[in-house]
Parts: C-alpha cells; sequence; structure tokens
C-alpha cells in the first residue's frame, strides 16, 4: 500500500529496483498551494538514462513473448492497485500539482481506467489474412509491439497521461522508460511502485526524474529507443521531433490546442453556460482541451454570459485538500504572469470584465475564475494557448464566419459546439479542423473514445480500439509455393 512514507523516500525505477541519482543529488518537489517542498526526487542524467533504456531493451523479448493475456493479467493488477490506493494517488497528485481532491480522484479513475481498456485491448490485437493474388500464395499481416518506448509527459495530468501510454504501449508488448514532467514527478514514481507490486518484470517499466533537455536528449537519439510517445507544448513537441529524426523514431504528439467553443443561438443555454464552466475552469483552466475562445451568438450572448457568470460564482479557489474547494491555484509563477498579461492585452483592447480579471485575495498562484466580454480576433487568446482561468467570449452572427474564425488557428485538438439544429451538427462537424468535438457536451475525454488532435496539435491517438495501433508495427508475409495435394 502507498503511504504518507512514500513521500518521504520517492527512489526512481530502473530495471526493477528502486533506486537514487548516481550523484546523490535530489531535486525539490513544491506544492503550489503554498510552496512548501512535499518530496524530492532524484537528479538523474544520461548515465542512468542509458541504464533504464538498456533494461527496458533486456526485457523486451520475453515480454513480447508473453501472451496477450499474461500482459493483461498484470495491467488489471496494476488498474486493482491503483484503484486500491486511490486517495493516496489523488492526494499525491493534488500536493504536487495543487488540483481540487476531487479533481485529482477523478484523473486517478480516469488513469486507471486506460489500464484496464488496454488490458481488454490486448486480446484483441488482431491481425489480417490477406486474399492473395496467386493460387500458391497466403498473405498474413501480424501486429508486433515497435519496441522501446521514450514516453514523456507533462505536469497538468501527471497520473492520467501516464497511464493512457504506458498501458497502450505494455499491452502491445513493448517496454517502456518515462520521464515524468520536473513539476509533478511524485505521482509517476507511486506508479512505479504500483507497478511493480503488479508484478511488471522488471526493465519492462522504468521511471526517471532529472533535467528533461539531458534525459530527453537521450531518449530522442538513443537507437534502442524505437519510439517517443510525447505530451506536451507544441514548441517542445517540434523540439523532439527534430532531435528523434536522426534515428527514425516512430513518435506520437499530443501537444497544445486552442479550443473554440460555439454556441448558436438554437443552443440550450442553461447546458451550454454549464458545459463551458467545466472545460474552461476544469484543473483551473491548465488543460490542452480547455475552451480557449467561446463564441457566443450574438441573439443569446448576454443571456449566456449572464447563466455562465452564474456558474463561475459557485467556483472557490483554495487549497485542493480541504473540504468544498472546486479551483486549485496556477502551477507556477510563470503561469501566473502569463495569465495576467492575457487579460492586460484584451483590456487595452476593448475587453469588459463580466467576472473576475486579477490575482485573487487569496495571493499566491491563485488568479480569480473571469470572463472577458467583447473578445476580438486581435486579442492575444484569440491565437495562443491561455492555460489559465479567463474565458473570452467573442461574439458572432454567421455559421460560416464563426466556423471560419474557429479553424483560423496553428492548433486542431479540440472543439465544442452547442446546437439543436440536426442538419447544423453534421455541416459543423465536418467542417471544423479538429480531432476531437464536443457537441452539445464539455466532458469528452474517455477510454473508449480515440484522444488526438491534427495540425500542430499532434499526431497519433490515444486510447480507444485505435490506440494500440501508435504502438504496434504491421508485419507482412506472403508464403509462397503452396500447392494442392
Ligand atoms: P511542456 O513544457 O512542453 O513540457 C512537457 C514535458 O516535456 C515535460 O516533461 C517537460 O519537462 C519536457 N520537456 C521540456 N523541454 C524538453 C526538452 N528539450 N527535451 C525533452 N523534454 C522536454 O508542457 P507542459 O507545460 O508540461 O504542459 C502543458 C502543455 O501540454 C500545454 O501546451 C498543453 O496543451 C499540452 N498538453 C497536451 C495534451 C494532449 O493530450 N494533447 C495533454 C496535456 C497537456 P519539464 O517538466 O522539466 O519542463
Amino acid at each position: 500500500m502507498l503511504t504518507e512514507n512514500f513521500l518521504s523516500e520517492c527512489a526512481c525505477y530502473i530495471d526493477g529496483e528502486f533506486i537514487a541519482a548516481d550523484s546523490g543529488q535530489s531535486i525539490p518537489v513544491t506544492n503550489p498551494f503554498d510552496g512548501s517542498v512535499v518530496g524530492n526526487v532524484p537528479d538523474m542524467r544520461t548515465d542512468e538514462t542509458v541504464r533504464a533504456i538498456n533494461a527496458a531493451h533486456a526485457a523486451l523479448p520475453a515480454w513480447k513473448r508473453k501472451t496477450a493475456l499474461q500482459r493483461a493479467e498484470i495491467l488489471m493488477n496494476w488498474y486493482r492497485l491503483t484503484l486500491e490506493n486511490i486517495d493516496m494517488l489523488a492526494r499525491i497528485v493534488t500536493l504536487e500539482g495543487g488540483k481540487p481532491l476531487a479533481e485529482a480522484k477523478a484523473e486517478t479513475n480516469n488513469g486507471a481506467s486506460y489500464m484496464r481498456w488496454f488490458a481488454e485491448e490486448a486480446r484483441r490485437n488482431y491481425g489480417d489474412v490477406v486474399p492473395a493474388p496467386f493460387a500458391d500464395q497466403r498473405l498474413v499481416v501480424t501486429r508486433e509491439p515497435v519496441g522501446v518506448v521514450g514516453v514523456i509527459t507533462p505536469w497538468n495530468f501527471p497520473m492520467s497521461m501516464i497511464a493512457r501510454k504506458v498501458s497502450a504501449a505494455l499491452a502491445a508488448g513493448c517496454t517502456a522508460v518515462v520521464r515524468p514532467a520536473i513539476l509533478t514527478p511524485l505521482t509517476a514514481l507511486a506508479m512505479a511502485r504500483l507497478a511493480h507490486e503488479a508484478g511488471a518484470p522488471n526493465g519492462v517499466l522504468n521511471v526517471l526524474t532529472g533535467s528533461s533537455r539531458v534525459i530527453g536528449k537521450e531518449l530522442t537519439s538513443n537507437k534502442i529507443v524505437r519510439k517517443i510517445s510525447f505530451t506536451g507544448s507544441t514548441g517542445v513537441g517540434k523540439i523532439l521531433l527534430n532531435q528523434t529524426a536522426s534515428t527514425v523514431k516512430r513518435m506520437s504528439m499530443e501537444l497544445g490546442g486552442n479550443a473554440p467553443f460555439i454556441v448558436f443561438d438554437d443552443a440550450d443555454i442553461d447546458a451550454a453556460a454549464a458545459g463551458a464552466v467545466f472545460c474552461k475552469f476544469r484543473n483551473s483552466g491548465q488543460t490542452c482541451i480547455c475552451a480557449n475562445r467561446m463564441y457566443v451568438h450574438d441573439a443569446v450572448y448576454d443571456t449566456f454570459l449572464e447563466k455562465m457568470a452564474e456558474h463561475v460564482k459557485t467556483l472557490k479557489p483554495g487549497n485542493g485538500l480541504d473540504d468544498g474547494i472546486n479551483m486549485g491555484p496556477l502551477i507556477n509563477a510563470d503561469a501566473l504572469e502569463k495569465t495576467k498579461s492575457f487579460t492586460e492585452d484584451a483590456l487595452a483592447k476593448g475587453g469588459r470584465i463580466v467576472c473576475g480579471g486579477k490575482p485573487h485575495a487569496l495571493g499566491g498562484l491563485f488568479y480569480e475564475p473571469t470572463i472577458i466580454a467583447d473578445a476580438t480576433d486581435d486579442m492575444l487568446f484569440a491565437s495562443e494557448e491561455i492555460f489559465g482561468p479567463i474565458a473570452p467570449i467573442f461574439r458572432f452572427t454567421d455559421e460560416n464566419d464563426v466556423i471560419e474564425r474557429a479553424n483560423s488557428t496553428d492548433y486542431g485538438l479540440a472543439a465544442y459546439f452547442y446546437t439543436r439544429d440536426a442538419a447544423r451538427i453534421w455541416r459543423v462537424s465536418e467542417a471544423l479542423e479538429f480531432g476531437l468535438l464536443g457537441i452539445n457536451d464539455g466532458r469528452i475525454s474517455t477510454c473508449e473514445g480515440p484522444f488526438g488532435g491534427v495540425k500542430e496539435s499532434g499526431f497519433g491517438r490515444e486510447g480507444s480500439r485505435y490506440g494500440l495501433d501508435d504502438y504496434t508495427v504491421l508485419k507482412y508475409a506472403c508464403q509462397g509455393g503452396i500447392t494442392t495435394a
């Protein structure tokens, strides 16, 4: 069982062992609520990364030879242990990331659902028998694991991003080396403890903490690593794409977003306002699928604003561990500064504050949940990912115009729209250039659905029946000389 003791012994996990950095150095992890140190993680460097990669490589043949059911059983053990330890895991997520405990639990449940999903999918990793062009031939396509996978994850979902990638990789028969974000590495180390207890053979999963540049450089350039699965910003994604070019690795890129949220004049405005608040302010606005630009039809603009502001009043910022808190702080001082700058820019260009608009009276890294009306396309948040608790509300009157504005971004992750018109649902769905659509719903992330973007939001899909594809390679075998008796 994970206990509070875990926080005083945060070791990395390489080849089945829990170890410190060779140098003995560690890096403090702080609580964004009050800046207190909640743990110290090993500052590992190139040597340890190479050892982790070699361990994953050595473990690969036996792991991929296991039956799908054997791999699935270990994933199911991991799933069960995660649920048994959910209170402590969620507490760690809150301590290092600041999100309210209920959100941390929801994230942990969501992450666990991927463990179960891919345990189930492991047994359905089918190939094909293809009709042959000659009578004496048989053509068979099988799926094989890609090999050793390097996994690099962001701080905003420290549990579910790792679960979503590692479960798919392990189910497919790959082995993995995980480098979690340095702001929230404790959850990853706790997950490694549970994977070990679940019976993952030595080297199948390795988790190491330290400088992203140092560990990332080795993961992206080492020939043994056959794939990088990355979730994070588009800027860092581009660096990793460049770094992997010389060894031609498979890549999964789950990058940034700039989600439009469109409310048509025939929408259920109550549902739209509730959905907007959920998908804007979850994790204090720090999710890749957060609504970034809200386009509301002129005819329902004022009603929507009023209803959304009512919902925002129910948000209670504070210490995520306390009862009744449903909004946490921002992750760090940079995030707070960036949030402030979005508001200042909007106000300078004619934006109108409906609620919030400044750092919260709680101080520290808290910013008020904010709605800015009269947003215009020249404001910063029209083109940039906010990653903070600001909801800019743009006005529109014409369907074609709003679709054009929604698509006028380099990003293509999530988009949302609310309407009761069935024909419009099809038209708009087909016209939006995004990988994920929320239609009359702000809650889109689930293990059953393929998660991923288009354009500069990346490529690859996580979860769903397509999720194993990114961790498998197709092998085609053509057998000739099959004579009839
Ligand atoms: P980030 O700055 O891109 O960092 C992501 C990860 O990459 C972190 O572990 C980071 O390490 C590491 N990293 C940074 N520079 C690196 C380098 N040169 N080489 C190797 N690794 C490097 O993103 P973030 O601030 O953690 O997360 C927020 C971003 O992630 C947002 O843009 C959000 O939209 C995106 N995101 C996307 C999805 C999705 O599914 N599409 C989901 C969640 C988040 P450090 O921790 O040491 O900086």
